[in-house]
């Protein structure tokens, strides 16, 4: 999903709830938003490059090329059922965790409606530990 797309929804989003939740909802936009940094993140760990020029070509361009299958695999931290299971119980202790949890559940929304409607099929790998065990057996093939 474009990052405009998750800038623009969360923003609706946070606007709308920003009567209940005040300067809490600042949070839920920018988890919303932003929460897509692990992308970056993985950029920088797997090919030692800060560039984010190239790094958006790759997303945008390249990665659209292929159909998607660049990011075949892939491990994005916040996109994983042990990260939103860490944001759901941390929920139950802070009100800003709460609207942070929010915002997630908005950005993983988007991404579940553009993995439906563009490249068809799941990409990534929602679980680390699911990630670990399956390297260890391509490791060992
Ligand atoms: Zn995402």
């Amino acid at each position: 999903m474009r990052s405009s797309v998750h800038f623009i929804f969360t923003a609706v989003l946070a606007a709308a709830l920003s009567p209940f939740f005040g300067w809490g909802a600042l949070v839920m936009f920018l988890s919303g938003w932003l929460i897509d940094a692990d992308h970056f993140l993985l950029w920088v760990v797997t090919r030692r490059n800060f560039n984010v020029g190239k790094f958006y070509r790759h997303h945008m361009v390249e990665s659209q090329k292929t159909g998607y299958h660049t990011e075949d695999g892939n491990l994005h931290i916040a996109h994983t059922a042990e990260f939103l299971a860490l944001a759901v119980i941390a929920a139950f202790f802070h009100p800003l965790a709460l609207v942070f949890l929010i915002g997630l559940l908005a950005h993983y929304a988007l991404d579940a409606i553009w993995l439906a409607a563009v490249p068809r099929r799941i990409i990534l790998n929602h679980s680390i530990i699911w990630w670990i065990v399956v390297n260890k057996i391509r490791k060992r093939a």
